[in-house]
């Protein structure tokens, strides 16, 4: 067995594990795995050990790996989402290639992507990315821009609004880790007791993926736990 697709059976009896202390369901939880800075053999390994849907941040490498894996394997079906910032002059090869979208923390980013989302694609799927630690980080829309930013999403007629994206500041202790989840948790819940029609919740990574399902997470991004470390050197 690889050692990536043993990474991914770890990985999957971690979301089980979570999803059971929290009483939850391990199928309602979603496991993209976040492949930047690895090959498209990578991706291939963990396709055939039945991952499907894909993470990426830099654009890209995103489209040079997609390229050569579907030279390599055009069988395969994947899924590919996009959660780096995003430069308002890359929209469109965004919403040409990929199914997701996390990283939306602007109503301007937002109208080009639906523009140019091809006619003959479904609806970008798109989370926004909420802000919640304030200064210490500058990605994501601040709390109480969530819900206009969310109304205007949920306009445009080539997206789908699914849910909020977080990434909060490293902590190493489960109670700090879940605080902040805990706030992008009860921003999503409201959120939908005004009617949004929103199934996903997009936090947990590596080091936080079991404190993140405590608070509600319905898909988890999961790079170096499954691909090992990355090396940026390039
Ligand atoms: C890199 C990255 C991840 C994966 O992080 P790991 O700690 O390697 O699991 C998840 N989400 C985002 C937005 C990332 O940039």
């Amino acid at each position: 067995m690889s050692s990536i697709s043993h990474n991914l059976q770890a990985v999957h009896d971690r979301i089980a594990t979570a999803a059971r202390l929290a009483l939850r369901d391990p199928q309602d939880i979603v496991l993209l795995s976040v492949s930047k800075t690895f090959d498209a053999e990578a991706v291939i390994a963990a396709a055939q050990a039945g991952q499907r849907a894909f993470g990426e941040n830099y654009l890209q490498e995103a489209l040079d790996k997609m390229d050569a894996v579907k030279v390599l394997r055009p069988d395969l079906l994947l899924e590919w989402h996009f959660i780096g910032p995003i430069q308002s002059n890359k929209t469109r090869p965004i919403a040409e290639h990929f199914d997701w979208v996390h990283s939306v923390e602007r109503e301007k980013i937002a109208q080009r992507l639906s523009d140019q989302r091809p006619a003959h694609l479904p609806p970008l799927n798109v989370c926004l990315q909420v802000n919640i630690s304030g200064e210490a980080s500058k990605s994501g829309a601040a709390p109480d821009e969530v819900a206009p930013l969310a109304r205007a999403v949920a306009a445009m007629p080539r997206l789908k609004l699914r849910g909020l994206m977080a990434i909060p500041e490293p902590e190493q202790e489960f109670e700090k880790q879940r605080a902040p989840l805990r706030r992008v948790r009860q921003l999503y819940e409201q959120l939908r007791e005004q009617g949004f029609a929103l199934d996903t919740l997009s936090m947990g990574m590596s080091a936080d993926l079991d404190a993140a399902i405590a608070e509600g997470a319905t898909m988890v991004r999961i790079g170096t736990a499954i691909f090992g470390q990355r090396h940026y050197a390039k």
